[in-house]
């Protein structure tokens, strides 16, 4: 579903990914460990196509990432296309960046309802299903102001899934929010990968919860993978050194 090759992407003189290579296959969880610096989110921010590549090519369902097919050719990817693809891909980022002066029904049915072309009926009956699952059915006419940071982030995440994506991107989820919060966040987290059979790809800290969602795990260091494996290898027998310091200094 998501293939990686050669990937290379620089900041300046800073090289955060080099030659890149990894796939993703459908319905597939894989966890993106690794210290502070070493690529993971610039890797959720390129298959958002927040940011672009400064050398080789992001497969995405089979079509390069930058690129799109016009007949046999593949052109330049325009903002349209781009936007069609990114609306595959679901994100939830660190900061839950809900939109504030919106109530949370609002909040989950303004983009199926503008970009799905679904009624505001049927939105709002997802919207009500999805806060179900993610324990807020209360809250639905609420402001996300009011609402404490661990439910705002399960509100960006019912908000993600009413797009339907195919794919959801997870970056540092629960890293802004109070230790008594990360808890709630990871349960619903763990309830989606225990009903759905969405791709997710996320960049974490818990390792816990990698160790419980995940098929696989990638440890990241330097833009480079250092090692992958289930996560009963990665984290009972880590094989390099490198995966060693790191899981010591955080477990
Ligand atoms: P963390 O766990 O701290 O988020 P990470 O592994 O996700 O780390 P990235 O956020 O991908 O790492 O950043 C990798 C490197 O790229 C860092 O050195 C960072 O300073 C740099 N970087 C990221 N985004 C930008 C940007 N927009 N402009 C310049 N440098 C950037």
């Amino acid at each position: 579903l998501i293939r990686f090759e050669n990937v290379i992407k620089r900041f300046g003189d800073n090289v955060v990914l080099r030659e890149l290579d990894f796939n993703v296959e459908a319905g597939e969880r894989v966890s993106l460990i690794g210290p502070s610096g070493s690529g993971k989110t610039t890797i959720l921010r390129l298959l958002m196509t927040l940011e672009s590549v400064d050398g080789g090519v992001i497969w995405v369902n089979g079509d390069p990432l930058s690129h799109m097919r016009r007949g046999e050719r593949l052109v330049p990817a325009s903002e349209r296309h781009q936007r069609q693809v990114r609306r595959k891909i679901g994100m939830v980022f660190q900061q839950f960046n809900l939109f504030p002066n919106m109530s949370v029904r609002r909040n989950i049915t303004e983009a199926p309802v503008h970009s799905l072309g679904i009624s505001r009926e049927e939105a709002d009956q997802r919207a009500e299903e999805l806060l179900e699952m993610v324990g807020l059915a209360d809250k639905i006419d609420e402001h996300p102001t009011r609402l404490s940071g661990g439910q705002q982030q399960r509100v960006a995440i019912a908000r993600a899934l009413a797009m339907q994506p195919q794919i959801l991107l997870l970056d540092e989820v629960t890293s802004a929010l109070d230790p008594e919060l990360v808890a709630g966040v990871l349960d619903v987290l763990r309830e989606v990968a225990r009903t759905t059979d969405i791709t997710m790809l996320s960049v974490t800290h818990e390792m816990q919860f990698a160790r419980d969602v995940s098929h696989r795990v990638l440890m990241f260091d330097e833009g480079q993978i250092v090692e992958e494996g289930p996560p009963e290898q990665i984290f009972n027998e880590p094989r390099e050194e490198r995966t060693r310091t790191f899981l010591h200094a955080v477990l």
